[in-house]
Parts: structure tokens; C-alpha cells; sequence
């Protein structure tokens, strides 16, 4: 379908490509030109930040820009040392390992990475019961990128084991609008300077977002009117999707209301707020919370989470 190829698109494919976080890149250059003179494969790298930022894309980037192989998987689905086995075997020398979400590879799997990322080499266990035999397998070099959304939560020794940690920051105004700008084109949706910036600011930091609600503030312009992205239509379409002028969607708003009405803005634990959303805790933390924290909403205590007076004041 033409729409799933334009879909494809949209993802940067070289560093020029790829929007902001100039600290990010500008490190990224140097250790790739410095891994290209010394004839060695990259070190392994981690990523750090909250969803939608671009630390997948930016794992592909790397692997177009150093011309090798890039393996996609997830801590939590990698759960059998055998399956981390085949991938570490299957990778050619210099290729790009990206494990999503490393925070959640199992003890056992994790302990199997360690000399694979030390020494290149993985201890495989043959037979069972008495018969069993460990034997060693050298593997060709390769790099890891590892993704997280919270570094806290990775053990140390595999902590120690990344050379280079990369902490991706929300994006301001900027940098949303040109990504708003990029993916129009390659959509050959119509879009003024003044509608992008709408967007943009309204898209909580993330180019996930931006990316999201340009396609669906599209659609309402391609039914509602001519096509057109005008800055009238870009606010009713972001009024539609329920997106307000923070960003907030509905499940934030219901957040700060809990926070607020349920709890007479005292400190509240984390337990206490996910069962009254109905949402885990992990989407509390990782997702809601820090863009709540970064805009002045909330403020973490030792005593649990409260309301700011902006916060008050916003869904009052
Ligand atoms: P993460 O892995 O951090 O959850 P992704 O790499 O999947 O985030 O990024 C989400 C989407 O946002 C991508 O599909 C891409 O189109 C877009 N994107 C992310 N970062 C950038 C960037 N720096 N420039 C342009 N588009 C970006």
C-alpha cells in the first residue's frame, strides 16, 4: 500500500537526517570517524531516555552510516539464553546488536552477554545432566546498542560494560517543528509555518508525537476541509484528538485530576496513583511522569507525588 511505504519513509536514514540533539550527534561523528580510522568495531553504546525520542532510529542511523547489518530485539523478549546464542552467532563482524528496553533482559541472559561484549566469545552449555558440556565460541566483533528508558534500572556490571552513554533530552520547539516539516513533505501534506509551530508545541517534546499528530491533524484537514493544514484546522483537529495546549492527552489530564480532586493535592504513591488510573506503573514512570515533571506539573517527593499550583490551575 502507498501509505505504508511513505510510513517507511519518515524514519531518518543518515545523521544528517536525523533532527536535534546536536550534543548526541556531534559525539556520534567523532566515535564513528575514530572507529573508521582505527580499523576497530564501534563500542558498545547506550541509550538512555523516555519512549519516542529516537534511540531506535538513532541505532539504524549508526549501522547506515558504518554501512553494516543492524539486528532488532527487546529485553523482554529475549528471554532464552539459546535464542541470544543464535542472534550473537548469526551477527557478522561489525554489525549492529540493538536490544530495545535492555532493562528487562533476564539474570541469566544477561550473564551470557557479558563475555560476548567483553571477549566476543559465549559459553554454550551442550547435553543435559551429566553428559552436559560447556563449550566456548569466538564471535566476530560486533557492537551492542542497548535502549533504555530508565538507566537506574540496569545492573552495573552491565552498566560498566557500555564505552559510550548517550542521555537523549526532550526536543524543543525547533527541532519538532523541522521534523513536523520533514514528515509533511514525504506525506505531500500541505502545512504553514504557523500550524507546524502548533503542533510542535503541543507534541510534548517527542518526534513520535509530532510524527503522530501531523498524520492525524492530516487526516481531519483531508475530511474536513481541502487538505489543507491552516492553523484554524490544526487547532480544531488538536481540540478533536483531545491534545490541549500542553501537550496533555486525556489520560495526563486524568493524572493531574487524581493528583488534585482525589487526593486534595497531598502526597500521593506511586501504587495509590496506578490503581486509581488503571495503568501500570512502568507507563506512570516511564511515560506520563517525566514529561509532567519537565513541564513544572508534578514534583516527586520522598512522600509521594504533588500537584504544583500550575497543575491547580490548569485543570481547574
Ligand atoms: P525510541 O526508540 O526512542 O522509542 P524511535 O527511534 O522509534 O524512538 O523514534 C520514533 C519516531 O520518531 C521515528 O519513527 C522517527 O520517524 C521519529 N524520529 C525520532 N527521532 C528523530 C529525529 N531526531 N529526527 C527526525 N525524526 C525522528
Amino acid at each position: 500500500m502507498d501509505s505504508v511505504k511513505k510510513d517507511l519513509g519518515i524514519r531518518p536514514v543518515f545523521l544528517k537526517d536525523y533532527i536535534g540533539q546536536e550534543e548526541i550527534k556531534e559525539k556520534v561523528r567523532i566515535f564513528l570517524e575514530a572507529s573508521k580510522k582505527k580499523g576497530k568495531v564501534l563500542d558498545h553504546i547506550l541509550l538512555s531516555g523516555p519512549p519516542g525520542l529516537g534511540k531506535t532510529t538513532l541505532a539504524s542511523v549508526i549501522a547506515n552510516e558504518l554501512g553494516v547489518n543492524l539486528k532488532i530485539t527487546s529485553g523482554n523478549v529475549l528471554d532464552k539464553k539459546g535464542d541470544l546464542a543464535g542472534i550473537l552467532t548469526s551477527l557478522e563482524e561489525g554489525d549492529i546488536l540493538f536490544i530495545d528496553e535492555i532493562h528487562r533482559l533476564n539474570p541469566s541472559v544477561e550473564e551470557t552477554l557479558y563475555p560476548a561484549l567483553e571477549d566476543f566469545k559465549i559459553d554454550i552449555i551442550l547435553g543435559k545432566g551429566k553428559s552436559a558440556r560447556s563449550i566456548r565460541i569466538d564471535l566476530k566483533p560486533f557492537t551492542l546498542v542497548g535502549a533504555t528508558t530508565r538507566t537506574g534500572l540496569l545492573t552495573s556490571p552491565l552498566l560498566s560494560r557500555f564505552g559510550i552513554v548517550l542521555n537523549f533530552d526532550y526536543y524543543d520547539t525547533v527541532s519538532l517543528k523541522e521534523v513536523i516539516f520533514r514528515t509533511a513533505s514525504i506525506l505531500e501534506a500541505d502545512i504553514d509555518d504557523q500550524s507546524a509551530e502548533e503542533i510542535a508545541r503541543r507534541s510534548r517534546g517527542t518526534p513520535r508525537i509530532a510524527n503522530n499528530l501531523l498524520k492525524r491533524v492530516y487526516d481531519y484537514a483531508l475530511i474536513k476541509s481541502d487538505g489543507k493544514i491552516s492553523y484554524s484546522i490544526a487547532v480544531e483537529a488538536l481540540e478533536f484528538l483531545g491534545i490541549d495546549e500542553y501537550g496533555l492527552d486525556s489520560r495526563d489530564r486524568k493524572y493531574l485530576e487524581i493528583l488534585v480532586y482525589k487526593f486534595n493535592s497531598k502526597p500521593v504513591g506511586l501504587n495509590t496513583i496506578a490503581s486509581a488510573l488503571n495503568e501500570d506503573k512502568g507507563t506512570i514512570e516511564d511515560i506520563i511522569e517525566p514529561y509532567l515533571i519537565r513541564i513544572g506539573m508534578i514534583e516527586r517527593t520522598p512522600r509521594g507525588r504533588v500537584p504544583t499550583q500550575k497543575a491547580i490551575e490548569h485543570i481547574l
